[in-house]
């Protein structure tokens, strides 16, 4: 079999949340996982809403999230196809005009319902004559046109939801045309997936209902087999409402600001919601190592923003010193220390940001905390001599448990405070060794160093 090719299309409209990431994640990660490409198509045919800043904050997000596209594309440069596919179906009889205002199709609507009908449009206008469509025309109507579906159950095998079917007697023809010849995205999307040989469309269950409509525009446009489909369960917030593309706080955007590791988004927009575990992961390639659409459960899966920020965390503390490096250096955090300053400090972060305040405590200048001068005296009088390595401190601490005839915290937290200046912090066995004895001295006597 051909490898696969899938695609995300966003519609550029507002910044992505971790819902739309998940979409875009579970592409990525099924491509990947079985060798194949990955489209990223801006659906940006709302020409009033589209914007090129949410384009750009999109592909920055993408990209920081670990994915790169293979090819990434524009609905709006490609209005040649959606002419031709318009004209392919007026052929073959499938798209028809339509004059009724909006006013009048939901006075239409209202009058069903009260009769106990189904909202589906009657077909008014496939009864109109060519004289009644050019007295509409020069009254000045516009026609938006329909494409005409066929009455039928439209099966198809959803990798997420298994065998789905849907009676497309049950819905309205759908508007592919609008009035002022905006095409809309149930004939563009479909037009794209078969120029583009799309072979798996990947998203949420919210288009479930688009899909007996595309797939009967598939065969109208192409002779090859519809793509394969799989409709994944949406996330919802914690009361179970829908993640809005504007809930700022959950924008892809906002957890980077946040300090939120790119990884654990992925991890957890990928995992979360399947019969998966959600737990760290070290690399985007991981996740594609034992994926399976069919893993994702049906039900709603609940996004908890505090599972992503323990998850962050758990992730950061296992990241290997490579995969940091370059983002290290960005806080000038380089040369022959910063492999054994991130191994030792990276248990105490809660975001990558913190590391400056420790790289200061080992390299730069602190004040130290001095209680008990005194006793950091004798403390400073038993540091042995250089070099130092990570037998030194217990070594060192077990000579000034001697001299000063103490133990536990009253031994440890005085030499703590003096030589980071704070309460708390990562195991000073790895840390002594990187401060260095000039510098551990100094402090010990109370100068900042
Ligand atoms: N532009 C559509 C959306 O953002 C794409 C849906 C699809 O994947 O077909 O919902």
């Amino acid at each position: 079999m051909a490898p696969p090719l899938v695609r995300f299309a966003p519609s550029p409209t507002g910044r992505i949340h971790i819902g739309n990431a998940r979409t875009a994640l579970l592409n990525y990660v099924f491509a990947r996982s079985q060798g194949g490409g990955f489209v990223l198509r801006f659906d940006d045919t709302d020409r009033e809403r589209s914007r090129e800043e949410f384009v750009q904050a999109i592909e920055v997000d993408l990209a920081w999230l670990g994915i790169r596209p293979d090819v990434t594309l524009r609905q709006s440069a490609r209005e040649a196809l959606y002419v031709a596919a318009v004209q392919r179906l007026k052929d073959l009889g499938r798209l028809y005009p339509c004059y009724e205002t909006a006013e009048e199709l939901e006075r239409r609507r209202k009058l069903q319902q009260a009769r106990g009908l189904p909202p589906i449009y009657d077909r008014a206008a496939r009864k109109l004559t060519p004289d009644d469509r050019a007295k509409l025309e020069a009254e000045g109507r516009r026609p938006h046109w329909r494409f005409e579906l066929k009455h039928e159950i439209v099966r198809w095998h959803d990798l997420v939801r298994g065998d789905s079917h849907i009676d497309t007697a049950s819905l309205s023809d759908p508007v592919l045309v609008r009035e002022d010849g905006n095409f809309l995205y149930t004939l563009t999307s479909a037009v794209d997936d078969v120029d583009l040989t799309i072979t798996h469309v990947i998203r949420g269950e919210d288009h479930v209902t688009n899909t007996a409509v595309q797939i009967q525009l598939f065969g109208a446009l192409s002779d090859r087999p519809p793509p394969t489909f799989a409709h994944h369960n949406l996330l919802v917030a914690a009361g179970g409402e829908g993640l809005s593309k504007r809930t700022g706080a959950l924008s892809i955007g906002s957890l980077r600001d946040a300090g939120i590791e790119s990884l654990a988004v992925a991890a957890l927009a990928v995992l979360t919601g399947s019969s998966h575990e959600v737990h760290p992961i070290a690399s985007l390639a991981e996740l594609s190592e034992d994926f399976d659409l069919a893993r994702i459960s049906r039900t709603p899966a609940k996004f908890d923003p505090a599972e992503l920020q323990a998850l962050s965390q758990r992730t950061l503390h296992k990241l290997d010193f490579e995969s940091v490096r370059d983002r290290l250096a960005a806080y000038e955090i380089t040369g022959f220390k910063a492999e054994p300053f991130w191994l030792a400090v990276r248990g105490n972060l809660e975001a990558l940001r913190d590391v400056g305040d420790w790289w200061r405590v080992v390299e730069g200048e602190i004040e130290p905390v001095v209680e008990d001068a005194a006793f950091l005296e004798i403390a400073c009088e038993s540091l042995p001599g250089e070099p130092w390595d990570e037998t030194t401190w217990k070594d060192w601490t077990g000579l000034v448990a001697q001299a000063a005839g103490r133990k536990g915290r009253a031994l440890y937290h005085p030499l703590r405070l003096a030589l980071t200046g704070r309460e708390t912090g990562p195991e000073l066995a790895k840390l002594l060794p990187l401060i260095g004895r000039a510098k551990a001295s100094a402090r010990l006597r109370g100068a900042a160093a």
